[in-house]
């Protein structure tokens, strides 16, 4: 079956589906973390057998290079095998300590509860991988999960589905198919929405959820810059930027899409990179975009730029949903490519005269996923990430924030409200918190501030107040004069 052939599930189907999924979410949850986790382990086993096989629908509905093809599977693993591992230690009741005296007489315990059903909507770039950044998170929670692919990719969230139905799991996980309207219909239904996608479709789906008033999660769109330092090893400064604008034809989320270099090392850069471009080879390291609308926006940025005085040192040609990959020099910031999101094989470069000039830049942006700063100085990489408006930075290095998932993956400004990962903030996001407060010691029958009042008794409580609140022995007494 190709995308074309899926049916479109209709609202009312959805509706039925959610419904199903919601009956069968208790005894998910009931089987506690660790019996969650069996299920994960056993799904990701089902994976790799299946890899070579799940490897080819990935390519065939993406378009992408089998060597960016095949990483997706193990990318899956890694969340299942993290999250199958430490979610019982996340999930774990907390047991804060008391805030202050007035909470001194409650042993306090936060207990976590799945919201039922969650929502995950995702974008077509990794048609495996992408889904499982959020469906794992929420399934370890003890979620269902109604998932809704992009059109473009639906083919690999279907072997998702089955991979769990052959496992024989609880049947908790369920995958929509269709465009938009499918997509809003998942909005209806859900608990909780999480989605990824582009920052005009997580406009539409903040102002739905708000409408429903449930919580939402979105991961969006960035314009990611890369800064060259004076003092960069440019042996691995130059591949670096290469992959990271490259990777995937440049369809990642926190892909380089501009790059910042100082003066002094500029044309040297620049001379490497354009050689470095000129190595790759059309599908064997630079795959197909995944639709020709996605081609256009990539062409229309090339041109604009040509057109505004942009020079092209290489590439620039695009072939239906082929473009090669373009490094472009002599940009500035009216031009779309360094403004807009591409999400293609370009590589727009841009002189600075120092640090400063670029921070400004890069902070220049209505986007601030993520951004990469390329110095021999990791301490001044440090300060430099202080500086950037983002919401990683890896200092010599590209992408990688993303696969160390103790850290939370979460755009600024317009790259989205919320974010993935992050330790136990992973699952943590979808469940809610009970807090209960349990009494310490045997109590008097009636506690002082309760009914009913009288002066006595107020009196005493403002005593008692003042003891556990002031600080000092001074102020322990009553002023002078004070009869209440
Ligand atoms: P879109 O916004 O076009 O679509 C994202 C998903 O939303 C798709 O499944 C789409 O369905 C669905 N959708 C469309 N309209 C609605 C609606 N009204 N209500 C609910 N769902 C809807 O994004 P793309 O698929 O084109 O993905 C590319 C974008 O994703 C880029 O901007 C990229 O930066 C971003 N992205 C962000 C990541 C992050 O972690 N920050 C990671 C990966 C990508 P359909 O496609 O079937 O129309």
């Amino acid at each position: 079956m190709s995308p074309e052939t899926l049916p479109e599930t209709s609202p009312s189907a959805v509706s039925v589906i959610a419904e199903q999924l919601r009956r069968a979410q208790p005894e998910w949850e009931a089987l506690g973390a660790r019996g969650r986790a069996v299920w994960l382990r056993r799904l990701r086993d089902w994976l790799l057998d299946e890899h070579e096989r799940i490897t080819d629908v990935i390519q065939a509905e993406s378009g992408k290079t089998r060597a960016e093809a095949i990483a997706e599977v193990p990318v899956f693993c890694e969340l299942l095998n993290y999250f199958a591992a430490k979610s019982p230690r996340f999930l774990a009741d907390e047991r804060p300590r008391p805030s202050g005296g007035m909470s001194l007489h409650k042993r306090l315990r936060v207990l976590r509860r799945p919201f039922p059903l969650v929502g995950v909507i995702a974008a077509w770039n990794f048609p495996l991988a992408n889904p499982g950044l959020d469906v794992v998170p929420a399934l370890a929670a003890g979620c269902a999960v109604l998932l809704k692919p992009s059109e473009l990719s639906p083919l690999s969230a279907q072997e998702l589905a089955r991979g769990w139905a052959a496992i024989g799991a609880p049947p908790v996980l369920a995958v929509v198919t269709g465009a938009g309207k499918t997509g809003a219909a998942v909005v209806d239904e859900v608990d909780f929405v999480q989605f990824t996608g582009s920052t005009a479709t997580g406009r539409r789906v903040a102002a739905q959820a708000a409408a429903r008033l449930i919580p939402y999660s979105l991961e969006l769109g960035g314009k990611d810059a890369a800064i060259v330092l004076a003092d960069a090893d440019l042996d691995r400064a130059v591949p670096g930027i290469a992959w990271g604008a490259l990777f995937n034809a440049g369809q990642v989320c926190v892909s380089i899409e501009r790059v910042y270099v100082e003066a002094a090392i500029y044309p040297e850069f620049v001379r490497r990179l354009t050689e470095e471009v000129a190595s790759l080879r059309a599908g064997v390291e630079i795959g197909m975009l995944a639709s020709e609308e996605q081609a256009d926006i990539v062409e229309r940025h090339i041109v604009e730029a040509q057109a505004a005085g942009a020079q092209v040192l290489i590439g620039g040609k695009r072939d239906g949903v082929f473009v090669a990959p373009t490094v472009l020099v002599d940009v500035d910031h009216t031009m779309s490519c360094m403004g807009e999101e591409t999400f293609g094989p370009t590589i727009p470069v841009f002189g600075v005269a120092d640090e400063d000039q670029a921070v400004r830049l890069v902070n220049d942006s209505s986007y601030g996923l993520s951004a990469s700063v390329w110095t021999r100085d990791h301490d001044r990489g440090l300060r430099v990430a202080r500086r950037l408006e983002v919401g990683a930075v890896n200092v010599n290095d590209a992408i990688v924030n993303v696969y160390a998932l103790s850290m939370p993956h979460a755009g600024w400004k317009s790259s989205g409200i919320g974010a993935r990962f992050g330790g136990a903030h992973g699952v943590l996001k979808y469940t809610r918190p009970t807090a209960v407060t349990v009494p310490r010691l045997r109590r008097p029958v009636r506690e002082p501030g309760w009914f009913p009042y009288d002066e006595k008794r107020t009196r005493r409580v403002r005593r008692l107040l003042r003891v556990v609140t002031a600080r000092g022995r001074r102020r322990f007494t009553l002023p002078e004069g004070s009869t209440r």
